[in-house]
């Protein structure tokens, strides 16, 4: 029971397909109490039926919104009054070319993937400063390290070197506290951010490219997870690991 009487909040966490649900849902198996937030409030409804009331709590809101960021972690303090860890995962993307972003896509982007880390790491730090604990985890990507996914446009890249760089920092400052920072860059996961957009032969041609010889699963990115909140990884801050089946070494 690696997580066992933990608080975890994970964002993004509604996606039936998505990384941050597969995470939710394996965290708690870990033995933990989960706090799930994501901005579609349909797929929040849904997740609320799945998990035992007494260890969940499901709450729509839009990380890229401060006043969700800070509501969202009062609620998980008033139910169940720690907060142990943070995982940073709402995300999206655009495939766009570089002359292609307008003004909006920028901000978007932007907002959503970084602004969103900031926001909802600056509302829990004080309760986990408070605690004397505490493990923040940012899901980056392999397009942060190599300009460019598959999918992303290079605004994405930016948004998510942009985590690398914060996460980084906020490792050495907040490091005394007891609060580790730690980021990981999946490759290519088959979640809905992908989902419609590779036939067999782009498939193909990818895996081709990936010496683990296919493409990532969203329990690929959880248990990478699992292990960055767990006190397994009790000496790690300031770390980026790579989960991508090799398609970057570097
Ligand atoms: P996904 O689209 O299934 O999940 C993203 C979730 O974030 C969705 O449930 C969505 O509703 C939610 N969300 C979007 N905007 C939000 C906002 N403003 N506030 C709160 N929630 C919001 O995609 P996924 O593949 O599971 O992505 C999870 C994370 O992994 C993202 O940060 C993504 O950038 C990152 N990532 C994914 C891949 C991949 O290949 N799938 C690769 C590298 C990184």
């Amino acid at each position: 029971m690696l997580l066992k009487d933990k608080v975890c909040i994970v964002t993004g966490a509604a996606g039936e397909k998505g990384i941050g649900l597969r995470t939710a849902r394996l965290f708690y198996e870990y033995g933990a109490s989960i706090v799930i937030s994501d901005i579609n409030e349909q797929a929040c409804e849904a997740t609320r039926q799945e998990f035992d009331a007494e260890r969940s709590l499901v709450v729509t809101g839009n990380v890229a919104n401060r006043d969700d960021c800070f509501e969202l972690a009062r609620a998980a303090m008033e139910k169940f009054g720690r907060i142990d860890v943070l995982v940073n995962n709402a995300g999206v993307t655009q495939p766009v070319k570089f002359e292609e972003i307008k003004p909006e896509d920028y901000d978007r982007i932007l907002d959503v993937n970084l602004r969103g880390m900031m926001y909802m790491s600056q509302a829990v730090v004080p309760h986990m400063k408070q605690g004397g604990a505490g493990s923040i985890i940012n899901t980056s990507s392999v397009s942060a390290q190599r300009g460019g996914g598959i999918f992303g446009g290079p605004h994405y890249s930016a948004a998510k070197a942009g985590m690398l760089g914060l996460g980084k920092a906020m490792a050495r400052e907040l490091g005394a506290s007891g609060i580790r920072v730690n980021s990981v860059t999946p490759g290519l996961i088959t979640t809905e951010i992908t989902a419609g957009k590779l036939d067999d032969q782009m498939k193909a041609k990818i895996i081709e490219g990936i010496p683990l010889a296919r493409l990532g699963a969203p329990e690929d990115i959880a248990n990478a997870f699992l292990f960055l909140a767990s006190d397994l990884s009790s000496y790690i801050t300031g770390a980026t690991l790579d989960v991508n089946g090799g398609m970057h070494i570097h």
